[in-house]
């Protein structure tokens, strides 16, 4: 598409006859009125160009000195729906929109074009059809001359280029950058990536992809509208341009995905860090005209060579590992690893099975108790969703419930748990109140109210004995609903709770605006309040003051041991719900409590527990020398773990710890005893973005392929010791350590 060109006045008219057109009009329009008449009289030329004219591939036009049109071809005033001799006279410009769009290619305005008297080629103007009909024309024109060379107006002609247009538009897009954001297209990325890819791998380098999907913008968009959504994008794109480094491309592929390419980067913990920078600058909170909102980002990664040599292979691995992230609860990043192929398969028999889990009676609700921390006394309970499924056993309500939330089936099951709650609560003795969760996908739902109002008809429980818990995620909108659903509860009588204070973007402004009675602080931020070295332990006591100012009780989650009650008391929280107390019970078992007036609690439960270290049991690999030993694995950490099923290992002894799919640990022995041992990691391991640890580095698959292995991605599983250099001649060592074969543990291995 070219610029228009604009040329200067010419003084005089050359009398050149080009077009058998030109001279047509240049003849019959020397005087000011309306041409038409005179235009077509019986010449052939007059007949070629009606004939041209019908044809649709072009329209002609002419205007006088004051710009006023004095012929336009028929076709023009049926693309306006006017009529034709209401044209005549009128002002050239009302053929087209006024208002260039934002964006377009508009370069220069008519009015400018035209004052030149001079000719001009392809000026491209949006045609003033009716709404819905979009057209693009492109004018060309040349001036008309009077006897005396005075300017007498223009004739030109006219082409419809709307296809072209959107061709060239498309193919923008396509080629070059997104036009919403700025940054590179899907199909810019798709390219680069490719390109990158092909020559890493001559080059035995390697790249990682991060996948990015924002969580919540579909609320947002929903809720504020469409242009504010876009305007949510490019601040957000903005942002991912800030965290990015220049030589990384940082693309958007659609919606409300984005992806970035990190050449030369492998190293686990380096890009660990990177997603936790994006995701924590996505969520920091926006402003968009003028309204308050705040999502969130979920990150997937992806290293080539490791989890995929091609783009294609790479992007699916990079999929998974988003899918992983958004499940393990959004806000989070994950690096693929093939288990999620796993996991993935799994989610989905899970969804499968949930659909009929309620009609097969599979589904209950369980109560733990909330008490008092002054007292030791029950206060209430809150109602937790419980499955026992018939192959799985209990599966956790932090599997199942995002679960639902995906697959559209948390309504039915919320609805469930609240009218069960209320009718359980109702038949207890006593006064004690039930807490009932609510998902922000229930509170943006049309009809929670009255839901709520027919449960509590129902079961006859008195309205100040339920208690609603509401994530501050239904704040994320902040539209004028949240405002009147809260108004509307606290109208029936119901209290209400802020629920997981301080996992997401916590804010004590929704404290003073949102008639909250109770704020639950999250089982993370107390734990690492009771560990110690960070603010959270004053942060708590100034939720604590705010909400002591305004009337509220707080609830701590999740404490597990004496030392964190004992902190808890300190800081002046006024309940605590976790485990030094009481686990979820049965209805039946709260049923009883309730009218024996069983309601003291003594707390009970370690003094502290190290939470850095997970028991688990898992067969891994280690290495010594030129031979590899099957070992159980029964505790983990970052720097260290604890191995069975060698016996007599010396101290110091040094092992390559193999944790299968290329990930190798240096450790030293630093603790024998019998058949188990400590080992410290010479480096220490990294968060795998979910309960997970990992290796920063892994095997390279081009050190493998050079070992004799098929270029390939990493495969599960463990491999082959690869002869790092020891001359084969000399032959293979004896092994140094006894192992025993199928011990008790080993075989508890799954
Ligand atoms: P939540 O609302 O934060 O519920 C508290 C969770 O912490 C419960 O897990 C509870 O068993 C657990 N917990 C309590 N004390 C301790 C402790 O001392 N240590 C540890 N490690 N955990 C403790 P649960 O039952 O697995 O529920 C998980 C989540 O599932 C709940 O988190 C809630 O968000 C969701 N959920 C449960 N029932 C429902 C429901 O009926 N509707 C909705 N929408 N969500 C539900
Ligand atoms: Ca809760
Ligand atoms: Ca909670």
């Amino acid at each position: 598409m070219s610029d228009p060109v604009v040329e200067e006045p010419e003084n005089s008219e050359p009398a050149r006859p080009e077009t058998g057109w030109r001279k047509l009009v240049g003849a019959k329009s020397g005087a000011a009125k309306p041409a038409k008449v005179v235009l077509y009289e019986n010449s052939n030329l007059a007949q070629l160009a009606r004939v041209f004219e019908e044809s649709g591939a072009g329209w002609f036009w002419s205007v006088d000195e004051l710009q006023r049109i004095t012929y336009v071809s028929p076709y023009v005033a049926k693309k306006l729906g006017r009529d034709e001799k209401e044209l005549l006279g009128q002002p050239f410009q009302s053929l087209f929109q006024k208002d260039a769009q934002p964006g377009e290619l508009i370069t220069r305005s008519l009015p400018f074009v035209l004052g030149k008297r001079g000719r001009f080629a392809n000026l491209e103007l949006r045609a003033a059809t009716p709404e819905g009909d979009e057209c693009w024309w492109s004018i060309s024109a040349r001036p008309i001359s009077g006897p005396d060379d005075s300017f007498r107006g223009y004739w030109g002609n006219g082409l419809d280029v709307t296809a072209n247009r959107r061709n060239t538009a498309e193919s923008l897009r396509l080629t070059s950058s997104d036009t919403l954001t700025g940054l590179a297209s899907r199909h810019k990325m798709g390219q680069r990536l490719e390109a990158t890819l092909t020559a890493y791998r001559v080059a035995k380098r390697s790249c990682a992809l991060m996948m990015i999907d924002l969580d919540r913008f579909k609320h947002v968009n929903d809720t504020l509208g469409h242009p504010a959504g876009d305007e949510l994008l490019k601040q957000a794109a903005q942002r991912l341009r800030r965290v990015t480094n220049e030589k990384w491309e940082v693309g958007r592929l659609g919606g409300d995905e984005f992806q970035v390419i990190v050449p030369d980067v492998d190293d686990r913990g380096t890009l660990g860090d990177v997603a936790m920078r994006i995701i924590a600058i996505i969520s920091q909170p926006y402003t968009i005209d003028g309204v308050r909102c705040v999502i969130g980002a979920s990150v997937g990664v992806a290293i080539a060579p490791y989890d995929g040599l091609a783009s294609d292979e790479l992007t699916r691995s990079a999929d998974l590992a988003l899918y992983a992230a958004k499940n393990d609860g959004r806000g989070r990043y994950r690096f693929y690893s093939s288990d999620l192929h796993d996991e993935a398969e799994d989610r989905r028999q899970i969804e499968d099975d949930l659909r009929d889990a309620l009609a097969r009676g599979e589904i209950s609700v369980a109560y733990q108790p909330v008490v008092d921390t002054k007292t030791n006394q029950i206060s209430g309970f809150e109602a937790l969703l419980r499955w026992n499924h018939p192959e799985r056993g209990m599966v956790p309500p932090s599997i199942f419930i995002p679960v639902a939330e995906d697959a559209n089936l948390i309504a039915p099951l919320g609805e469930w748990a609240l009218r069960q709650a209320c009718a359980d609560a109702a038949s207890w003795e006593g006064s004690a109140r039930v807490a009932v969760n609510v998902s922000p996908i229930q509170f943006e739902r049309e009809g929670l109210v009255s839901m709520v109002a027919s449960a509590l008809g129902n079961s006859g429980l008195a309205p100040d004995r339920l208690e609603l818990e509401i994530t501050e995620s239904v704040f994320m909108g902040e539209g004028a609903d949240t405002d009147a659903t809260f108004a509307a509860l606290k109208k029936l009588g119901v209290r209400l709770a802020l629920d997981d204070f301080g996992t997401g973007y916590s804010s004590l402004g929704y404290l003073k605006s949102a008639p909250f009675d109770k704020i639950k602080i999250d089982q993370s931020f107390v734990c690492d309040a009771a560990e110690g070295g960070n603010r959270n332990a004053a942060l708590i006591a100034a939720i604590v003051s705010l909400a002591e100012v305004l009337g509220m009780e707080t609830t701590a989650e999740g404490v597990e041991t004496l030392d964190t009650l004992e902190l808890i008391r300190k800081l002046r929280v006024s309940h605590v719900q976790g485990y030094v107390y009481s686990r979820a019970l049965d209805n039946d078992e709260i049923a009883r409590r309730m009218r024996e007036q069983d309601i003291e609690i003594k707390p009970s439960g370690p003094k502290h527990i190290r939470s850095d270290r997970k028991t688990l049991f898992r067969k891994i690999g280690v290495i010594h020398e030129d031979h590899r030993y099957e070992v159980t694995m029964r505790n983990l950490s970052k720097s260290g773990a604890l191995i069975e099923g060698l016996i007599d290992v010396p101290m110091g002894t040094k092992f390559v710890v193999d944790f299968s799919e290329g990930q190798l640990a240096v450790a030293t022995v630093v603790r024998s005893r019998g058949h188990s041992q400590g080992l410290r990691f010479e480096v220490p391991l990294i968060s795998d973005g979910s309960v997970g640890l990992c290796t920063r580095h892994r095997v390279s698959p081009y050190a493998l392929a050079a070992a004799g292995m098929p270029l390939a991605a990493l495969p599960p599983g463990q491999y082959p010791l690869v002869n790092n250099g020891v001359d084969s001649k000399k032959g293979f060592s004896l092994p140094q350590f006894a192992q025993i074969e199928g011990d008790a543990n080993s075989r508890r291995v799954a």
